[in-house]
């Protein structure tokens, strides 16, 4: 790294003009910045800066097996839109056969280790790869969308993925991110407009009733305190001891 942390920091701290930190970052770590999209309207808007401005970041998505329909449907009007084909990565083909034929297709429901080992196998190992090789890790996240991620740092290390971290929406609210969205004709997905806010694979997330926290939309049958999917692990570990 040819930058140390602190000035990366100061550079892109609280900037809520994402193309331009995302052209910084990708000067700073080129070919080897990424970004993850599951299609959600704060991905939209990040794959709009980054493709209508030819920024130099890669972008990929987790295709699960297990996506709603409308979300294929997003992913094909983007394609369209930017005249691109945005890369999936899929699940170990061995390792789900062996899981599905022992504990079944909706195992989930049944226990919270069913459910992380469906995540894992079809989350956390494709990521896994589709990381390999990267540097630094754009994504989606917003504080609004879980209490986990109200103190959350813009930029952070990931220790599980060996990986730096940015959230360029990360303080974005719903009406910012609607208002880009409007203001660009971004496609986005049409389950946002019927109470869908975070929308990952259609077994597991439903729409909120008015007054509902944001997260109460996935894995609605477990415990709400802490219902991440093992893609974003925080660490309390110091960035500037790790990437100076
Ligand atoms: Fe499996 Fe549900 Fe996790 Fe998707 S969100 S990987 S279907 S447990």
């Amino acid at each position: 790294m040819n930058i140390s942390v602190d000035k990366l920091l100061s550079q892109i701290g609280g900037d809520h003009n994402s193309k331009d930190t995302l052209q910084l970052l990708a000067l700073q770590f080129p070919a080897q910045v990424t970004f993850s999209t599951s299609f959600g309207m704060e991905d939209q808007v990040i794959t709009h800066d980054i493709l209508s401005n030819n920024i130099p970041i890669s972008i990929f998505s987790l295709d699960t097996g297990r996506l709603f329909p409308e979300t294929y449907s997003v992913w094909s009007a983007t394609n369209e839109k930017y005249s691109t084909h945005i890369k999936a990565f899929y699940p170990d083909h061995g390792l789900l056969e062996t899981f599905v034929a022992a504990k079944g297709p909706n195992s989930f429901y049944e226990s919270v280790d069913n459910r992380k080992g469906c995540c894992y196998i079809r989350k956390v190992e494709p990521l896994k790869r589709a990381l390999s090789g990267n540097a630094l890790w754009i994504t989606g996240l917003r504080a609004e969308h879980s209490p986990d991620r109200k103190d959350l740092p813009m930029l952070e290390w990931d220790e599980s993925n060996k990986i730096l971290k940015y959230h360029p929406l990360l303080h974005w609210s719903t009406d910012e991110v609607r208002g880009y969205i409007n203001d660009n004709n971004i496609p986005y997905n049409p389950l946002h407009d019927k109470g869908f806010i975070s929308i990952g694979c259609a077994p597991c997330t439903r729409a909120i009733r008015p007054g509902e926290d944001f997260r109460a939309g996935r894995w609605w049958w477990e415990d709400q305190s802490n219902k991440e999917c093992g893609l974003h692990v925080h660490t309390e570990q110091s960035l500037t001891s790790i990437v100076q």
